[in-house]
């Protein structure tokens, strides 16, 4: 990220290749809006010559969705899959506790109800986390 770090290059020289690696794996999630799960990523560095381990994709993956940065699911097989946030405008998930599915949720006032609290409060550089989890159709239906 920072390109005056090169005088420091011995002792960054560790830093400066898992930045690389992270820019790559972000560019591969950024060009693509389907559902990937790690070894799809891995297998796609890979093909394009990046020197990108699968515990650093997983751990760089988990991270991100903790982050809110990527939406992710189960697949059939169990597998976590992984998604670019279809926006990078605030939003919220709406999340399933059995299959993981997720979705983008806006709640209608949300935003500026917030605001005006924190506001009322005299609290300023706000922020907040929304999550909300539950079983959707299918999940429900399997366990009846
Ligand atoms: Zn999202
Ligand atoms: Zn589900
Ligand atoms: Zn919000």
């Amino acid at each position: 990220m920072n390109t005056s770090a090169k005088n420091t290059h011995n002792l960054l020289a560790g830093g400066e290749r898992a930045t690389k690696q992270k820019k790559a794996l972000a560019e591969m999630i950024d060009s693509s809006d389907s559902f990937q799960s790690a070894q799809d990523i891995f297998a796609s560095l890979r093909s394009k010559g990046e020197n990108i381990g699968l515990t650093t994709i997983y751990s760089q993956l988990k991270l991100l969705a903790a982050q809110g940065e990527l939406d992710y699911m189960k697949s059939e097989s169990g597998e976590t899959l992984y998604r670019k946030c279809s926006t990078v405008q605030h939003h919220h998930h709406l999340v399933c506790r059995g299959c993981k599915t997720t979705i983008e949720i806006e709640p209608p006032g949300f935003e500026e109800w917030a605001e005006k609290v924190a506001r009322e409060n005299h609290f300023s550089d706000i922020s907040h986390v929304i999550e909300i989890t539950g079983l959707c159709e299918k999940c429900l239906s399997h366990r009846n």
